[in-house]
């Protein structure tokens, strides 16, 4: 594990921008939202890449949903609803960002004591939420996030899969796509049937 330090910046929308998008989407601003915007602007500079993307080149795996995923989404283009974003629900604060052309994979995470940091730097009568909002838009990156260089145990090509692959799922009949399927013997069913199932007809 190594921790790196803040190559220089590329160009990418302002921060203010970034939150401004991401707080209109969101209908607030919020102190995640902003850990996540920046989360992603620094990946961009590691992976030296512009952010926000357009294509499929970069692949995110956030470690938690909520406020922090929309911050990443925003400000680097990856979604999930465009393939570039897949949640690992570890419910931690941290999403790690990988470059598919080249394997390079970096975690990003706030650092472990940003929050007592934070707490006992603010004036007194601040709330402690204003206080997190201040700083987390304010402090430099090396006072805010770490940064791992890490690499994939999963397989990202069978994670990402080929596009247009689908077959019937012989228990429902229903359709696979993203070779989801799971082979049993002769029979080809989906992860539900194969009893991956996370819910149940009622009785
Ligand atoms: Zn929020
Ligand atoms: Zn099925």
């Amino acid at each position: 594990m190594t921790v790196l330090a803040a190559p220089p910046p590329l160009l990418s929308p302002s921060l203010a921008e970034l939150l401004e998008r991401s707080s209109a989407l969101h209908d607030h601003l919020c102190p995640r939202q902003i850990l996540g915007v920046r989360s992603a602007l620094l990946a961009a500079r590691h992976l030296n890449l512009p952010f926000p993307r357009s294509d499929k080149r970069v692949l995110v795996f956030v470690e938690t949903d909520g406020c922090f995923a929309d911050g990443v989404s925003v400000a680097s283009g990856c979604w999930l609803g465009r393939r570039t974003m897949r949640l690992m629900d570890y419910g931690k604060v941290a999403a790690t960002f990988v470059d598919t052309r080249t394997g390079q994979a970096v975690r990003i995470a706030p650092q472990t004591d940003l929050r007592q940091r934070v707490k006992d730097a603010r004036p007194e009568g601040q709330k402690r939420y204003d206080a997190y909002l201040e700083a987390y838009q304010t402090l430099p990156d090396d006072a805010l996030l770490t940064v791992q260089e890490v690499e994939l145990t999963l397989d990202l090509k069978e994670l990402i899969s080929v596009h247009g692959k689908r077959v019937m799922c012989d228990g429902c009949h229903e359709e696979v796509i993203n070779e989801r399927e799971v082979v049993h013997g002769v029979q080809v069913l989906c992860p539900s049937c194969a009893g991956q199932g996370y819910l149940r007809p009622r009785p």
